[in-house]
């Protein structure tokens, strides 16, 4: 199967609901069991919720790109912004480090956890781009 979807979304909380349904549907027309369309929602809720909170900081003007593609069996769900950029990706990608004190740090761990490969592309004042391979 090859497929290809391509989704702008608004930098809303609500649009985490609707980018998981939209990968969990390109993710189902793979060979992908239950429980791993599961772990792909999860890592897409974690991606755009990023872009979202600490990409544009809650700005709702802005908006996410998200790339679904299947192709052979593989799944490759790009999520990004154009929005503040990390300064540190290898240190802001281990566990328990945020930028802000109310939440845990986890995100990018639930994204690695979830995924086979996870790449993180960014650069402060331009965006963040994670590419996320299953
Ligand atoms: P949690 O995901 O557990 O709620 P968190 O979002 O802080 O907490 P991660 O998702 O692991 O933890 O992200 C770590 C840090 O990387 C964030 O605190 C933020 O500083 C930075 N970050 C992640 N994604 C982005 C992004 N799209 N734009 C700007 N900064 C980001
Ligand atoms: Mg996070």
């Amino acid at each position: 199967t090859h497929n290809r979807v391509i989704v702008e979304l608004a930098a809303i909380p609500e649009n985490v609901g609707v980018a998981r349904l939209m990968a969990a549907m390109v993710a189902a027309q793979g060979a992908f069991t239950v429980a791993e369309v599961d772990e792909v929602k999860l890592a897409v809720s974690e991606a755009v919720t990023n872009a979202i909170v600490h990409g544009y900081r809650g700005d709702a003007r802005r908006m996410v790109r998200m790339e679904a593609t299947l192709d052979d069996g593989t799944l490759e769900i790009v999520v990004a912004d154009e929005g503040r950029g990390i300064e540190d990706v290898e240190l802001a990608r281990q566990a328990a480090v945020t930028s802000d004190p109310e939440r845990m740090g986890l995100g990018f761990s639930f994204m690695e956890a979830h995924m086979d490969e996870v790449h993180v592309e960014s650069a402060v004042g331009r965006g963040t781009r994670v590419t996320m391979l299953k």
